[in-house]
C-alpha cells in the first residue's frame, strides 16, 4: 500500500516513530503493567512522564530558568481570555496585532475585560501580510503586546521577532499554536508564550504556556482558580488532573525533535520542505498563493487554482493519491497544506509532482 501523506491544519501529522512507540507501549508502559491512560497522575510513573517532557523541551528550545511551563487545558482558545485576566495587573488596556483569525479573535476576547488597541492589522489586505514593527501604534501603557506568530488559516507569518525598545517594560505575549518548535526561538525576549498542542506539539487536549515568572500572581478579581497561572504554577500543572495521555504523547515528540537534531535542524527541514512547494506554486500559474513572500509561512501554505471549478476534482485526486486533508478552511475556500515538523519531506515531493501534473492535464 501507498503510505498516506496528511496535510491536515490540526489535529494534525506526528511522526510515525511516536505512534508505533505509543502503539509498543499501550497497555503496558515500560513493565509497569498499565498503560499510560490508567495511571494516576500523581503517581511515580507518570511524575517521571511530565518531567523528562518538562526537561527535554526546556532544552530543544533553551527555556531560561525564570520561566515556567505549565501544561493546561482549554485549547489554546482558553488562553485569549487567560491572558488578559492575568497580565493586566491593574492597567486597563492591552495592544494587538491583528494578522487573521486567531489573532481576531484573540483581540475581540480580550475586550471583554480590558480596551484593546489594535496596534497594527492587515485586515484592509484581507490578510496578506504582517505589519512591519515600525507601522506599530504602540500605546506605552499597554500591559502587554499580543500577535500570533503564525495565522494558521491565512498562512501569514512573522518570520523576525518583534524588538520592543530597551526601555519598555511591555512583554510580548505570543499565541504560536501553528510554528511553535518549527524552529529555535528566543524565548527571553517574550513575557509570555502559548500553543495548542494538536499543531505542531501531540495531540489535541493539551495546553503549553511558557510564561516568565514575575508576570503570573496578579490575576483580575474574580478570575476563576483554574484560569489563574499562579495557581498551575504553584501546583506545578497539577491543580487538576492534566491531560495525561496527551502529555505522554508530547513527550515522545520532544525525544523524537531531539533524535532529528533539535530545532536549528528542523528548521533548516521545515525551509525545504515550504520552498519546494512555493516554487511551484510561483513557477506556474495554474496555482496562486496570495500571501506576501516575506511573510509566508512554512507551516501552513494556502493556495488556489486557477480555476476554482477544478477544486473538487484537485481534491478527490489527491485523496485518491493519498495526500489527504488538502481542502482549505472553510471560512477562504481553495486549498491549505500544512506542513508541520512531522510531514516527511517525500510527502511534499509526492504533493508537487501531483500539483505538476494536474496542473499540465488541466492548465
Ligand atoms: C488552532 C489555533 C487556535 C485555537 O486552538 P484551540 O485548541 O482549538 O483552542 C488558536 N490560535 C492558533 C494560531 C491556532 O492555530
Amino acid at each position: 500500500m501507498n503510505p498516506i501523506y496528511n496535510f491536515s491544519a490540526g489535529p494534525a501529522v506526528l511522526p510515525r516513530e511516536v505512534l508505533q512507540q505509543a502503539q509498543n507501549e499501550m497497555l503496558d508502559w515500560q513493565g509497569c503493567g498499565m498503560s499510560v491512560m490508567e495511571m494516576s497522575h500523581r503517581g511515580k510513573e507518570f511524575m517521571s512522564i511530565i518531567e523528562t517532557l518538562e526537561n527535554d523541551l526546556r532544552e530543544l528550545a533553551s527555556i531560561p530558568r525564570n520561566y515556567k511551563i505549565l501544561f493546561l487545558q482549554g485549547g489554546a482558545s482558553s488562553q485569549f481570555a487567560m491572558v488578559p485576566m492575568n497580565l493586566l495587573r491593574g492597567k486597563k488596556n492591552a495592544d494587538y496585532i491583528v494578522t487573521g483569525q486567531w489573532s481576531s479573535k484573540a483581540a475581540q476576547e480580550a475586550q471583554r475585560y480590558c480596551t484593546v488597541n489594535i496596534a497594527a492589522s492587515s485586515e484592509s489586505a484581507s490578510f496578506t501580510y504582517a505589519p512591519k514593527q515600525n507601522t506599530w501604534q504602540i500605546n506605552q501603557s499597554a500591559a502587554y503586546l499580543h500577535y500570533t506568530t503564525n495565522e494558521t488559516i491565512g498562512g501569514v507569518a512573522f518570520n523576525w521577532t518583534p524588538e520592543l525598545s530597551e526601555n519598555s517594560d511591555i512583554p510580548l505575549v505570543a499565541d504560536m499554536s501553528s510554528d511553535i518548535l518549527s524552529r529555535p526561538l528566543d524565548v527571553s525576549r517574550y513575557g509570555l508564550i502559548y500553543a495548542g498542542a494538536q499543531k505542531n506539539l501531540g495531540p489535541a487536549g493539551l495546553v503549553l504556556v511558557i510564561i516568565r515568572d514575575d508576570l503570573a500572581g496578579d490575576a483580575l478579581p474574580g478570575t476563576p482558580t483554574l484560569f489563574d497561572y499562579q495557581v498551575h504554577i504553584d501546583n506545578a500543572s497539577m491543580y487538576n488532573t492534566p491531560p495525561t495521555y496527551a502529555i505522554y504523547i508530547t513527550g515522545l515528540v520532544m525525544k523524537w525533535l531531539k533524535q532529528q537534531g533539535g530545532l536549528a535542524v528542523i528548521e533548516q527541514m521545515n525551509i525545504r520542505k515550504a520552498a519546494i512547494l512555493y516554487d511551484l506554486i510561483d513557477n506556474c500559474d495554474f496555482y496562486h498563493c496570495p500571501v506576501v513572500r516575506s511573510d509566508r509561512s512554512r507551516m501552513n501554505i494556502p493556495f488556489t487554482l486557477k480555476n476554482a471549478a477544478l477544486d473538487a476534482t484537485f481534491l478527490n485526486q489527491t485523496e485518491a493519491n493519498g495526500l489527504i486533508q488538502l481542502k482549505g478552511h472553510r471560512s477562504v475556500g481553495g486549498m491549505r497544506a500544512s506542513l508541520y515538523n512531522a510531514m516527511p519531506l517525500e510527502g511534499v515531493v509526492r504533493l508537487v509532482e501531483f500539483m505538476q501534473e494536474f496542473a499540465d492535464k488541466h492548465g
